[in-house]
Order: structure tokens, then sequence, then C-alpha cells
């Protein structure tokens, strides 16, 4: 195993691995794949699938990992979700060179493994109906029953199924079955469906090619071993299902046999995980689309500026555990806070502008101050911030009177403006509703990196030159949901009672210092005293629009904390 500092902690799975080499198991290689069915876009739960599979790849030598779209539900996948995909592995910062595949690759050979199961009559066509098939099934305390249709001859089936291949039949009037056992206590070996009929669906990859399409659990574990996997990592969902992913493999004539391993599925607090349920968030109009910054999926969350390092790590600190777990969301935005705090350029913006004019300072002059972009790496440089007469500051910074806490400006007390001079607030302006809507001030010329002499001024405010300025439209992001398992509560009707109203608040006022103009979308900034914040894609030369990807602290640990 190498020790780059890329590498992920040790966890249970790695562990079989490094048993397997020592034994020499699988040829002493280590092969594993990620398998997204390409029927929407990848979520916070994928990436530790990604994290998992691609990285034991990076980590063991000799190690490879494939992308293998798992598409044999043509009606529910398109192209779209395929090209996302590819997008959203490799953002996260994972290669898999040429080992990109499709089941559908293997629809010739998956067919002619059924062939071979009918053949030695372990597979047979069954016209039982849909509902039929499930009262034969059984239940779980009660075994199954054998369909009449499982003694038929082994000629009969092969010609049945070449009928259905063929397109003769309609949709759900037959099906190819496994031959196992009906009283299994395990349903999943009770005779499963191996193939269905299905007409009239364009394929994204074979086109019309096909009418017949194979079941997971029955191209899962042969694309697996076409393939040469060694670990096939999967959820836990699946466990019961690895009897049948070991039979299909024993009742073929292929050599490889991938081991089968299952780990918990992230659940992460506060939002859903569930490609279904993100389906319907984004057909019913309940957020912007699949990048929409609320969204846990992998675009939503770039376009909100996240970083493919944060999720990484995050991915490293929950694990890889066999108990299910349910990830606070507060884990996932320390890691971004913690990536941003030691990453992100420094800027001034001011959200809720309230405008100052500073009566002592020359008109028309445009002072450019020299500032750090980094409080804590110089290796980051300088920015020019310019002072001008008029600036904006934010409407929280000031009150009229406040006690000797308000570390802020009040009327007749001084702050700093953070990296200039320090000012006093001499006049409040008011309209015709007592709404403040200007504020006089005086500045002092001797407090350029100096404190004034005498006398103490309350606190640092950040600030934004009122003509020297940007106007900026800043989109502040809360929770989608307001319960943290949506999906689990049994009280509602729908996880969607549970969705957040205030999930989003756009502020349109808003004033960002200059430097932010040559910005690109995805530019990832700390507001000053505000939190991190990303360039939206909807900027545009008129108006830059800012993500809010986190706050400067966890403001909702202390709001769980205060209602316990
Ligand atoms: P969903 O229920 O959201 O559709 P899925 O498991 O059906 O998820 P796939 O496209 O089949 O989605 O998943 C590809 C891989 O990602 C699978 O190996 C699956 O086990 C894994 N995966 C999906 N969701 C999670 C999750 N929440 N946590 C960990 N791994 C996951
Ligand atoms: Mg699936």
């Amino acid at each position: 195993m190498s020790n780059n500092e890329t590498t992920a902690p040790t966890n249970f799975i790695r562990q079989i691995i490094d048993e397997d080499l020592k034994n020499g198991n699988h040829g002493g290689m280590v092969h594993t794949r990620f398998p997204p069915e390409p029927n929407g876009f990848l979520h916070i739960g994928h990436a530790k699938s990604i994290c998992l599979n691609f990285g034991i790849a990076r980590d063991y030598q000799g190690g490879l990992c494939n992308l293998r779209f798992d598409d044999t539900n043509p009606h529910k996948e398109n192209q779209e979700y395929v090209d996302a995909i590819q997008e959203d592995v490799r953002w996260l910062g994972f290669d898999w060179d040429k080992r990109l595949f499709y089941a559908s690759d293997y629809f010739q050979q998956l067919h002619d493994f059924a062939v071979e199961l009918i053949e030695k009559g372990r597979a047979y066509v069954c016209d039982l109906t849909a509902e039929e098939t499930r009262e034969y099934r059984g239940t779980l305390t009660e075994p199954g029953k054998d369909s009449p249709y499982r003694s038929r001859s082994v000629e009969e089936n092969l010609e049945l199924f070449a009928r259905m291949k063929a397109g003769e039949f309609e949709d759900g009037s037959r099906v190819l079955r496994a031959k196992i056992d009906m009283a299994s206590p395990n349903m999943n070996m009770r005779d499963p469906t191996l193939y269905r009929i299905r007409h009239g669906v364009i394929h994204h990859q074979t086109g019309e090619e096909w009418c017949i399409y194979p079941m997971y659990d029955f191209t899962h574990p042969i694309s697996d071993a076409l393939e040469d996997i060694t670990h096939s990592l999967c959820t836990l969902e699946f466990e019961n299902h690895r009897p049948l992913y070991d039979w299909a493999l024993d009742n073929i004539s292929i050599d490889c046999h991938p081991q089968q391993i299952e780990f918990s599925r992230l659940n992460l607090q506060y939002t859903v995980v569930s490609k279904r349920k993100l389906t319907q968030l984004v057909d019913e109009g309940h957020v912007a689309g699949w990048d929409d910054p609320r969204m846990p999926t992998i675009a939503g969350l770039r376009r909100r500026g996240y970083t493919p390092a944060s999720i990484r790590t995050f991915s490293d600190r929950i694990g890889v555990t066999k108990s299910d777990n349910s990830v606070e969301m507060g884990m996932l935005e320390a890691c971004i806070r913690e990536d941003l705090d030691a990453n992100a350029p420094r800027a001034m913006a001011v959200l809720h502008p309230l405008k100052v004019v500073i009566e002592n300072y020359p008109e028309g002059q445009v002072e450019q101050l020299t500032t750090a972009t980094h409080p804590k790496d110089e290796s980051m440089g300088t920015r020019t911030v310019p002072l001008t007469r008029e600036i904006y500051i934010d409407k929280a910074d000031f009150r009229e009177e406040a006690n000797k806490k308000y570390k802020r400006l009040v009327t007749g007390g001084e702050v700093r403006l953070r990296n200039a001079y320090v000012i006093k607030a001499e006049q409040v302006i008011k309209d015709e509703h007592g709404e403040i809507v200007e504020l006089r001030c005086t500045y002092d010329p001797d407090t350029l990196g100096a404190n004034p002499e005498g006398r103490k001024v309350r606190g640092v405010i950040h600030w934004v030159s009122a003509t020297e300025g940007v106007p900026a439209e800043i989109r502040l992001y809360d929770r989608l949901f307001n319960h943290p398992n949506p999906d689990g509560d049994k009280e509602v009707e729908s996880f969607l009672e549970h969705i957040n109203p205030d999930s989003l608040l756009t502020l349109t006022q808003a004033m960002v210092e200059p430097s932010l103009k040559g910005a690109k979308p995805g530019d990832r900034f700390q507001f000053e005293r505000e939190g991190y914040f990303t360039q939206d894609k909807d900027s545009t030369t008129e108006k830059l629009v800012f993500n809010r990807t986190v706050t400067l602290r966890d403001s909702w640990a202390k709001i769980e904390q205060q209602s316990k």
C-alpha cells in the first residue's frame, strides 16, 4: 500500500483486501468499480461510494477502478445523466482512464449466459401475470409455490426465450426466471426474474436493438466478472442479494468470481439522498434543477461552493462501516469551512447596505489601500481596496444607541473600518417613515494602521466604497428541509411537507469590493464577517451573483443547543 498523503483511513473493507492480498486471493489484484444507474444526478451518498471505490484503486499498488453505467432500465435513463455522472466523478478528482463501461456493452453476453442457464435446466420462461407471480412467491413466513411453467422443457424454454427476444410477446406477458428454490427463506432466491420484455423504449446506448432487458441481479455479477472485478462493493440493502450474485456466477461458464462486500449507505440529516426523491424535487419544481445549490447532489454542492477536497475529506471522516448511520449536516459543513478558511481569498461585501458619508474626506478622492488577500497565508499576496468619501456599511453594524457590549458603530462612537481608518458616527439622516437612510461620519486621518491615542474604538466593521464598489445579488441558503429525517418521518404523508420554505433568501441590493469584478463563476471567497461565498453562473457583467456556501460558524449547532 502506498503511503502518500492522500491515502484514506483504513476500514473493514480495506482490511478484507489486505487479507486477500496476503493470501494471494483474486490473483493478488485489487480492482473495484463504481456502478451508477444513469437515472439521475449523483448525490453525496454516491460520493461516499466513489471515494471508497476509486480511493481503494488509488491507494493500492496496481489498483484499478472502473466506471460502469448500470443501464438496464432504459425507460428511466438518458444521455444527460450519463454525461453529468462522468463530469461529477471527474470533478471529485477521480479518473477511470479507459475503464468506462456500460452494462449494455454486455447485452449479447448476458443473453448467451441466460441461454446457457436454460440449457442447463436452471432457467425457464414463466407466463404468470405480475399479480400471480406475487401470490406464488409466498411471504417471509410462508414458502412460495412452484409456477406451473417451471417444468417446461429445455426446448420449449429456448424457443420461447428466442421469441421473447424476437419481439413476439407483449410487455409483461412473459419473463425468464431462474430455477432456484421457491421455498428458500431468502425471497430473492425464489425463482427471481432474469429478463423482462420492454418494447418501445430507445436505449441511450443500444437504441432499439433489444426488447428484452436483463434484471439488475443477473446483470451485476456477470458485468463484474467480465470486467475482472475483485471486490464488488455495494450498499447493505444488497446483502440478501449476495446469494443470488454468487448463484449466477456459480451456474454459468465464467472463471472470475468477484467478492461482494456490503457497507452502509450514507444518510445525511436535513436532506434526502435518494435519486427518486431528488427527481421528484426537480420534476415538481421544488428546486431550480439538479444543480440547485440547496440540493445534496454533487452538482448542487459544486454550485454551492463546495470543493472536491472538502467532499473527499467528508467521505474519509464518515468512514465505512456496516452500521447504518445518519450524519449531521454540520459535519459536511465543517469540512468545507476548514478548506475555505485555509484557502479562500478574503474580500468585503455589504449585504444590507447603509450609506455612510465621511464628511471630512476629500470629495473625488480614491485611496487605494493595499490589503492582504489572506490573513494567514502571505503567499496569496495582496489586493487593493478603494476608499472614497461615500461608502456602505451593513445596516446591522450601526445603532443609534447601544450599550458597551455592542462592538459596532453607535452615534458619537468610533469603529475601525477594516483595513482602513477609524470613523466616528456624527449624525443620522432619516426618511419620512423614520427609517435611517444615511449616516454622516468623520474619519481620523492619523489612524491608518495605527490606533488612535487615548481613546478606545468599539470594534472593526467591513465596508465597500459606494462609488467604486460593484452591485451584487447574494443568495443565502439554508437547509432544504426543516426536519432532520424528512424521509423517515411517519407522521407526514410525504417528505415534501418538511420542505423549509425559507431555504433561499435573495438579497438584490448587496455591494462587493471591486476586486471581485475579475472573479469567475466557481471562484470562492470569504466575505469578511459574513461567511464563505462563491460566484454563481447566473452572474452577468451588470450584476455579479454570489451563493453563500456556508456561514463562518455553525449557527445550527447553537440553535440545537439552545432548544435542548
Ligand atoms: P438511489 O437510491 O439514490 O437511486 P442507488 O443505489 O439506486 O441510489 P445507483 O446509481 O444504483 O443508485 O448507485 C451507484 C452506487 O452508489 C451503488 O453502488 C450504490 O450502492 C452507491 N450508493 C448509492 N447511494 C448511496 C448512499 N447513500 N451511500 C453510499 N453509497 C451509495
Ligand atoms: Mg439503483
